[in-house]
Parts: structure tokens; sequence; C-alpha cells
């Protein structure tokens, strides 16, 4: 709440604040008389308060000036220790602003005190000063000032100075220093004259890295601005990038964008070319490529083209086996490849496709790695064999017609020459061997035209076997001595029968017996010995069939398994044969759960080996 008083209690009231203040007050007039002075101006100034009015510049200054001035003045020492009074000068005036003078407070200074705080803040401005020369220091981007119109180097630091390491640029022009951009002085000009900030995004310009390297082209950004303290009117304090790195990647980058456009161009022209479909997805079974092959699947099936290879999509393709039977989605060779499977040639169908009817395809499929050989996706290709497959059904039929009709004639021939063979009359030795070389030829055929039977069967349904209690060991003799009796130039010998009771096909089993020992006859012109064994260790039979014949070629003999292979084919151990023998012979084998292999030397012999696991 504010007083209420007379004009002469007023000054009553100020004369006694102006005695309680403890700073000391001292009022002049503008004629620089001494008007008012409290004691606490007295205490400080002595009883010399006047002489102080008339000698103090600074109040002569305030009163010329009519401003206000604050100044620091030693007044001797006390004994404890040095002071100082600071003066606060303000200017007085009236309602009406016409100018009375000024007044003075004097506050005393406590010199210890003053000097410590001094300290402090210089301190304080030392610590700010290291910092701010190490952050100029290890900055990596470029700080410098200029100065003047003829914008010398005031401040480089030592990325700033990198840029250009020919020329020690501090205190020199920049035009001396960058004599290769000299477009950049009218920018600094300008920046100067109008205080708009410069601020430049990867501007191409020429440098030289070493002292006495070439120009060479690099790009930088730089913000530069009018430097704003009154120390430094005309400066310009810029920062500098050197973006060439950056610039030259983007470059690359967006180079390398074409290229990879170009070339994504040219592969999906080439998978889209191709006779074979070709899928390609992600772990997550996005789809990352398809061709038109795979495309044109989709459309049979009245699908549209697919994101992502989901169960849904994959089961609504239909997709079976060779067997006709509907394939499980897990099951499916690209979702085996997700899991890191690879398969090679599964036969795919896809029945009522299209007019024609049943598509088969040929798929394999591979999972995708990374570096890091995580999988990362897959890729399916597969092959339309419909045609092919179709073929192959034809020569099937052709070969099983064939042998049919085979089958009747050399069943009579063989019966006519046994008959004639076993008759009552004495027939002449030449007669004899001409009817026992009629006998086995129509043998030879029959075992033939039953392979050739046999052949078209395996491959269309799963060749007939039974599974019945036989003695092994028995068959061999008995096979061994039969085909012993009829061998002519060999001799075919048993080395060692151990009793092996297996689970077989009596028939078929000694169709693969009989087929050993006859490929070891027929290869061995020079009538060396045929070693037949049987063996048993752990729970499996062993037969071996050894020749010292001619042997297969080492190139030759990986496969001497395969269908119509014939290893002897045009050379002079060409000894008739489709080919066709040992094919059927591990199919039945490996089918009853038995393996075969062979062992083979060119000019020195082979063996040819198969094991049956034993019944217990
Ligand atoms: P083939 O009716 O032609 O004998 P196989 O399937 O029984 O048909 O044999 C395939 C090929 O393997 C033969 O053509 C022959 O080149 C080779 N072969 C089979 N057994 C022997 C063997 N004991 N010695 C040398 N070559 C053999």
């Amino acid at each position: 709440m504010a007083m209420r008083a007379t004009a002469g209690g007023r000054l009553k009231q100020l004369e006694a604040t102006l005695a309680a203040l403890p700073g000391g007050v001292v009022v002049v007039d503008a004629e620089g008389r001494l008007s008012l002075a409290n004691r606490a101006a007295e205490r400080l100034l002595g009883c010399e308060i006047e002489r102080f009015v008339e000698s103090e510049p600074a109040i002569d200054t305030a009163l010329r000036r009519r401003a206000p001035i604050d100044v620091e003045r030693a007044v001797g020492h006390k004994a404890s220790a040095p002071t100082s009074l600071a003066l606060h000068i303000r200017p007085l005036s009236d309602e009406e602003g016409r100018f009375l003078g000024v007044v003075c407070a004097l506050e005393e200074q406590d010199c210890e005190q003053r000097s410590a705080e001094k300290e402090r803040v210089l301190e304080s401005a030392r610590v700010h000063l290291e910092m701010f020369e190490s952050i100029l220091r290890i900055a990596p981007v470029g700080i410098g000032i200029l100065r003047g119109p003829d914008h010398v180097f005031e401040l480089v630091n030592p990325a700033l100075q990198a840029i250009s390491p020919s020329v020690d640029a501090l205190g020199k022009p920049f035009s001396e220093v960058e004599p290769d951009m000299p477009q950049l002085i009218p920018l600094f000009d300008k920046l100067l004259e109008t205080g708009e900030p410069l601020v430049v995004l990867d501007a191409p310009l020429s440098v030289r890295r070493t002292p006495s390297g070439p120009s060479e082209p690099a790009y930088f950004s730089f913000c530069c601005v009018r430097a704003s303290c009154p120390e430094l009117p005309d400066g310009i304090l810029g920062v500098v990038v050197d973006t060439t790195g950056e610039v030259r990647a983007r470059q690359q980058l967006a180079q390398l964008a074409v290229l990879m456009e170009r070339r994504a161009a040219e592969v999906q022209g080439i998978l889209d070319n191709m006779v074979e479909g070709v899928v390609v997805c992600d772990a997550d079974r996005r789809v990352t490529a398809m061709n038109d092959a795979t495309r044109q699947i989709f459309e049979w099936r009245g699908l549209p083209e697919p994101e992502r290879l989901t169960p849904a999509v994959l089961e609504s393709l239909d997709l079976r086996g060779g067997d006709g039977r509907p394939i499980p989605v897990g099951e499916l060779p690209i979702v085996r490849a997700l899991r890191g499977e690879t398969i090679a040639r599964q036969t795919i169908l896809l029945e009522n496709l299209r007019p024609e009817g049943t598509c088969y395809l040929q798929t394999s499929a591979a999972p995708l790695r990374d570096a890091g050989g995580r999988i990362v996706g897959a890729v399916l290709v597969s092959t339309d064999v419909s045609a092919l497959t179709e073929l192959d059904r034809l020569k099937d039929q052709f070969i099983r017609v064939a042998a049919h009709e085979l089958k009747t004639p050399v069943t009579v021939m063989k019966g006519y020459a046994q008959a004639l063979l076993e008759s009552a009359g004495e027939l002449s030795p030449a007669r004899r061997q001409v009817l026992q070389a009629i006998n086995r030829g129509a043998d030879r055929i029959d075992r033939i035209v039953r392979d050739l039977l046999d052949l078209s069967q395996v491959d269309l349904t799963a060749l007939e076997l039974r599974h019945e209690a036989i003695q092994l060991d028995a068959l061999v003799r008995e096979v061994v001595e039969r085909v012993a009796r009829a061998a002519i130039h060999n001799r075919v010998r048993l080395c060692a029968v151990e009793p092996a009771p297996v689970i077989g096909d009596r028939a078929r089993l000694e169709q693969v017996l009989v087929n050993l020992l006859d490929n070891a006859i027929r290869y061995s012109p020079d009538g060396g010995d045929i070693e037949v064994s049987l063996t048993r260790s752990d729970d499996r039979a062993l037969v071996r069939v050894r020749d010292y014949g001619v042997g297969i070629p080492p190139e030759a003999q990986g496969r001497i398994f395969e269908r119509f292979y014939r290893a002897h084919t045009d050379t002079q151990y060409d000894y008739g044969g489709m080919g066709v023998g040992l094919y059927l012979s591990r199919e039945i084998v490996t089918r009853l759960g038995g393996e075969m292999g062979f062992t083979s030397t060119r000019g020195v012999g082979s063996t040819f080996y198969f094991s049956l696991p034993c019944r217990r």
C-alpha cells in the first residue's frame, strides 16, 4: 500500500531512508554542485565529498553526456583488505523531463572478494576457451573465419586446413589459399553486404589434396554467416564439409541402380523366354521372381499370379506325385527347399491341366542362402516333360507288344530243339552241337524277352515281387550247377556257400543270378574261371560272382546300371545284349531290401555282388 504524506513529510521520509541506506548516495545538480550526500557517503569518502564531486571525472562525463556510467575506483587500504568503490552514476530529471543532475550510488567492494570473483570468471572463460579450441581441433568439419574485404583467414581449424594442405591458410586471403575457387569470392562479398547466410550443398569445386599434386574435382557443402560480434564487423564464419566421398558414393549408387535395373530386365527377359518354369521366393514365401512358363500353369488352373506361395495357393494347384497321389504341401519341392533340402528331378503331375490332359513336370529345387549360410529363399525349376513321358509310354507299350509277340515263337523254337535233342534216334555229334546252339540261343532270346517284359513293367507300375522264405544257399547251388553244366569254355566254380535264409522272390533272384553268371561268361571270352561265393556277415547274405574277363573301362563304370547302357558297344568285346539285365537285377535286389554293386578292372576282370537281409 502506498504511503500518504505531505511534501515536507515526504522529504523527511526520503532523508531518513537515505540515512538508513548502507550504500553511499551523492546527488549532484546539473551545474556540478553537491546537493545531497547521505551518511554512508560521508563514511566512504571522508569529509571530502565536495572535492570528490568536483574531481571525479565520471561525474563530469555523466553530467555532460546525461547518460549512465559505471566505474570502479580504488580508495586506499583498510587494515584487513584493500577496498574499492563501485560508482553507479545515473542521470536525474523531473517529471517534465528537465535534467536535474546526477545521482551517484557508491558501493564498497572488497578487493579480495572481487579478485577471487574475477579469477573464477577468468577460469571459467579459460575452460570454455579450451573446450572451444579442442572442438575446433577435433571437429570433422572445416571451421574458419574470414575477415575483411580480402577475406583473410583469421581462424582455420585442422579439418579446414586439411582440405588444401598446400598453403598455410592462416593470415592469407582466400584467393591465395584457394586459387581454384574464384567463384566463391563474389558470394562472400554479397554475404558481407547483405548478411544473408550462404548455404551450398555438394558444390563441385577443385582442390589440391597434396602440395605438389594436381587440382582435382571435389564436392563441398558449406554454410557461411556474417560474424555478429562488434569486434568482427566484417568477418565471415564458415563451416565446410568435404562431401566428395558421399557424392561419389551416391553417383555410384545411381549408376548401380541403372545397371541393376537393366540386369533385372535382362534376367526377366531370359526367364520369360525359357522353356523351363522358374519361380523364386524369399524365406517368407513371397514370390520374388517368376517367369512366363510358371505363370502359364497358374493361368491354366484359372488362378491369379500369386504374391506368396502360401499353403492355400500351393494346395489350389493340385500337384500330384508320379503315382498320381496328391503331394502334401509340406513335401512339395519348393517347401522342402525352404527347409534346406536340395531336390533333383522330382516328377510332379498336374491332372486335367489343359486340353491335352495331364502335364508331367520334372522339378528341381534348392535353397538360397546368404553369405552367412542362412536360408533366405528358394528357387524351383520345372521342365514340362509331358511329351517325353508320352514318348516313353509309347516306347514301353511297343516293347511290351513286341516282347509278347516274340514269346510264343521262342517257346516253340525252344520246345522243338529240346524235343529233337531228347528224341530217341542217334544224333551225329555235329547235329547235336547245332541243336544245342539253337537251344542256347532260344534260352537267351527267352531271357531277353522276359527282361523286356519286366522292363516295361518297372517303369509303369511296381514290379510284382513275392516275399517268400527261401534258402539262398540252395538257390545259388542249383543255379551254379545248371549254368556250369551248360558253360562250354568256362569253369563255373562255387567257392564258398554259407547257409542264408532270406525273404525274397525265388524266380526273380534266380533271374538275377543267371544274369550275373551269363554276363561273367560272356565277358570272359578266353575261358577264365567264374567264381561264385555266398557268405554271411552280420545279418546279411552276400553273393559274389567273380570273373577274370575283359573288365569294364573306368569311364563306363558310373553308368553300368543305367537302362539300355552297354559298356562295350562297338568294341571288340561287344558280345550282344540289350543293356537291361543289370538295370533289372539291381531293381529286384533293391526292392527286396538289398544292395548291388561291382568292382572291375579293365583287362583283369570284374566282381558283381549283391547283398540281402537274412531271415532270423
Ligand atoms: P547286357 O545284356 O548288355 O549284358 P547288362 O545290363 O547285363 O546288359 O550289362 C550292361 C553292360 O555292362 C554290358 O553291356 C557290359 O558292357 C557290361 N558288363 C556287365 N557285366 C559285365 C562283366 N562281368 N564284365 C564286363 N562287362 C560287363
